[in-house]
């Protein structure tokens, strides 16, 4: 018989497809279909299912529109041309949170795709407070609106936002949001002045950032594509008032607290936001932890000096943190940050690892180093790039490996050990955790 399966949110980003159809024997159940999808291969498993086969409760499975969590679940029995759908069930509320979330997407051409806005406090006695905002652009403003009409509030409604860290797609929108509702906006003390606008960075009026892209060999007629280009990407920007807050600060939302978690390293003062779920710690995690790939280090905050070190710390201090679940600051919730952790520190010690093929071919600077491992760059990449090429030499640097000439980075020992400058966490990973490098 034949079974079409609708995918969305991040089991369509896993899968790679958002429609499937599927042969299946007569007197098949949801659990056979789930099995025939994964082939095997943790296409779907890891996300949809537990280990022993249940189906995660985040999940909602629908067969012809019906919740199998209202019939037999996994073991409920599919019919020829059935229509599955398989959906992590945010969309639809928020019934495996402690309190109500809806989720805002907002469009990002620019940087990591799509922005989430996370709407919290909607119970009526709660504080209505935005995680994030969005691009301080009319097409993404348009977007915010839409989905606030949409849970039936307005910008005036807002009381309250959080910001995660003060690139434009997160911090951008808070003045609008400020100047209709009169809301606070929050942030952690060391992003506060890029956000207020009492300090400038990553600007042509910003002397020590033209000063480190030098540093880093960048050709003067890529220093001028860039700036341009983020000279373009910050002009509608207007600065809110902002509170400044530290690490550990506590944010009230009625049924439950948010705590703040300083995870520098993407920007010197990213900050997630912690609270306690059903199942256990859950996790705002803004840029800190994406899904699918690797925040930049080095490049998206150039006043972070050890950006690496302080990136790893990060990682480390979210596997330490035990989370059950992160909402990240682009794309779909990730259902194991441990393992996503882990992933990421694989991630850069491969990374080192080229970094020292590079090398080892003679004295590079980050701008060339850049080249041979990404190739030629375009927009904010052009920043991108040997900013991580720099946060990966700079690491080696502070262990020794490594030493900054005139010529740019060379070695200081022909073949380094370098998988001992990055942390080991696998005695903490979850069972049934597979790399994904
Ligand atoms: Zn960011
Ligand atoms: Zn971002």
């Amino acid at each position: 018989m034949k079974i079409t399966c609708e995918l969305h949110g991040t089991i369509r980003d896993a899968f790679g497809t958002d429609a499937v159809t599927t042969e299946l024997r007569e007197g098949a159940t949801v659990a056979d279909l789930l099995t025939a999808l994964d082939g095997g291969e943790e296409r779907l498993d890891p996300l949809v299912r537990t280990a022993d086969g249940e189906i995660r409760s985040h999940i909602a499975v629908h067969v012809d529109g019906e919740p199998v969590a209202a019939c037999d679940g996994a073991d409920t029995g599919l019919d020829d041309g059935d229509k599955v759908t398989i959906l992590p069930s945010v969309a639809g509320g928020s019934a495996t949170l402690p309190f109500e979330m809806e989720i805002v997407r907002l469009g990002n051409a620019a940087f990591e795709g799509h922005n989430n806005c996370y709407v919290l406090g909607l119970e009526p006695d709660a504080e209505l407070t935005l995680v994030d905002t969005g691009f301080p652009t009319d097409e993404t403003r348009a977007d915010l609106e839409e989905g606030l009409t949409d849970l039936g509030v307005e910008f005036a409604d807002v009381e309250r936002i959080l910001l995660t860290h003060w690139h434009g797609d997160h911090a951008g929108l808070a003045a609008a949001i400020q100047e209709t509702s009169g809301c606070t906006v929050h942030a952690h003390e060391t992003d506060t002045p890029l956000i207020d606008g009492s300090e400038a960075t990553q600007d042509t009026d910003d002397p020590a950032f033209l000063d480190t892209l030098d540093s880093w060999g960048m050709p003067s007629a890529k220093q001028t594509e860039l700036t341009e280009f983020l000279d373009a990407a910050a002009a509608e920007y207007a600065p809110p008032t902002v509170e400044t807050f530290a690490d550990g600060a506590r944010f009230d939302l009625g049924s439950v607290e948010l705590e703040a978690v300083h995870l520098a390293g993407h920007t010197a003062g990213l900050c997630g936001f912690a609270f306690d779920g059903h199942d256990g710690r859950e996790l705002f995690a803004g840029d800190a932890l994406l899904p699918y790939y690797t925040p930049n280090v080095g490049g998206a905050d150039v006043r972070v000096t050890d950006p690496l070190d302080a990136y790893l710390d990060t990682l480390t201090r979210i596997v330490d943190g035990g989370y059950e679940r992160a909402w990240p600051g682009h794309r779909g919730a990730i259902v194991d940050p441990t393992g996503r952790a882990a992933d990421i520190i694989d991630h850069h010690r491969e990374r080192t690892r080229r970094v020292v093929g590079v090398l080892a071919d003679g004295p590079a600077t980050p701008w060339e180093v850049s080249a041979a491992l990404f190739g030629s760059l375009r927009a904010i990449h052009i920043l991108h790039g040997p900013g991580e090429a720099f946060a990966h030499l700079n690491h080696l640097t502070a262990a020794g490996l490594a030493t900054q000439t005139d010529a740019g980075y060379e070695l200081t020992t022909p073949e380094p050990e370098t998988d001992a400058l990055f942390p080991d966490v696998r005695d903490r990973l979850r069972s049934g955790y597979e790399p994904v490098h």
